[in-house]
């Protein structure tokens, strides 16, 4: 398939992994990748046990589900329980847990939960059924918040007034800043993530560089473009610099998609955002603007939410950090399966749990030797090496 076979190419991984493996490390150094893309693709490639012995790589807070703390889902089955109000969501965010419940269950018991592919599809619904009030949940980094933007800008053009928005879009480098400045976290450099960088350019990164002396550097999503953004990184760590390279050439630009930026700009602004396994980081999230309050749903229905509780056993916290493996968890492949997950990081698609359990919980070998993907793929760039 052309634009796929071409970075899955077996005898190009090999010579990459093999160029990598000649890069002379001062020492032991740890790299972090910060998309839940990148992790899915990480695991399902074996890219991980692929490295180099003293090269380790670990999953950062790169999925919005999984950050999304389990307040905000609270607040979201809260307001399904409002008469006349229809929930509408992405997916991924149905079975995470809440405190008590979750948006699935709450479906079960007769709340109006609708899945929807984009925010336009929330914005015809609330067209169409004008006696409904139409809420999107909106959790996302900078690659979903210029459509959710675009969406309020218009239901505020058309004087919609039963479309609402419930912001918890997050932006990706202040939680980054976060990690460089934890002293429990041990990160040398970044594999930074390829959508949100579409958005906000590889430039976006230059401060963690600059100021913290981490690597970073953009990286695509196929096997080719993770291994070149990983030797990268590992030249940086030899030749004792920090930089902020680009490897994504093909969709990353230095300054990133202008456009969309100003969409975000208009419909929102920076604010404190709340991250599960962070806390609160100062201007990490994304409010909706005054202007647009009818627009508003934390302003336009008010309800009681909780502190919010995760399952005391869960360890996403430490996941969404790095700190800890997903089998490091005691629940891993126990009491949490993707069919009965007790956290988020199991539910997603793009979940550091869920990768792990879907592709290296029955082959951990297969991380250090030769494996092909789940599905038949190509075989992993440690063919052939
Ligand atoms: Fe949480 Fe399940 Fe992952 Fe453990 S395995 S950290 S319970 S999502």
């Amino acid at each position: 398939m052309r634009y796929v076979d071409e970075f899955r190419d077996p005898a190009a991984a090999a010579a990459l992994l093999k160029e990598l493996r000649r890069v002379r490390l001062p020492e032991p150094v740890t790299f972090m990748e910060v998309c839940g893309s990148h992790t899915m693709a990480i695991s399902r490639f074996g890219l991980r046990g692929s490295l180099p012995e003293g090269m380790r790589l670990v999953s950062g807070p790169g999925c919005p589900v999984c950050v999304t703390p389990v307040r905000s889902v609270d607040h979201a089955l809260a307001l399904a329980a409002l008469p006349g109000v229809t929930i509408t969501t992405f997916g991924d965010l149905l079975r995470v847990p809440g405190s008590t419940s979750s948006l699935e269950r709450a479906r079960a018991e007769g709340a109006d939960i609708r899945v929807v592919y984009s925010t336009l599809d929330a914005l015809a619904l609330a067209r169409r059924e004008p006696a409904r009030k139409v809420v999107f949940l909106g959790v996302g980094f900078e690659t979903t918040a210029p459509t959710v933007a675009a969406a309020l800008l218009e239901a505020r053009a058309e004087s919609l007034e039963n479309f609402f928005v419930l912001s918890d879009h997050k932006l990706m480098p202040p939680p980054m800043r976060a990690l460089v400045e934890a002293p429990d976290v041990r990160v040398r450099g970044f594999l930074c993530p390829g959508h949100v960088s579409t958005i906000i350019g590889s430039e976006a990164y230059r401060f963690l560089a600059a100021e913290f002396g981490a690597c970073c550097v953009v990286a695509g999503f196929e096997p080719l473009d993770i291994l070149r953004a990983l030797l990268l990184l590992a030249r940086q760590v030899a030749e004792d610099r920090a930089d902020v390279e680009n490897a994504y050439g093909r969709a990353v630009t230095p300054q990133g998609n202008r456009a969309a930026q100003a969409v975000m700009a208009r419909a929102f602004e920076p604010a404190d955002g709340a991250w599960r396994g962070f806390g609160v980081i100062p201007a990490s999230g994304l409010a909706i603007r005054a202007e647009l309050a009818a627009h508003d749903a934390s302003r336009a229905f008010l309800v009681e939410v909780g502190a919010g509780r995760d399952h005391p056993a869960c360890r996403c916290p430490e996941v969404l950090r790095g700190v800890v493996a997903p089998p490091e968890c005691p629940l891993f492949a126990r009491g949490c399966t993707p069919s009965e997950p007790k956290g988020a990081c199991m539910v997603s698609s793009e979940g550091t749990c869920a990768a792990y359990y879907r592709y290296e919980r029955l082959h951990p070998g297969a991380t250090r030797t030769a494996s092909r993907p789940a599905g038949g793929g190509p075989p992993s760039p440690e063919a052939g090496s």
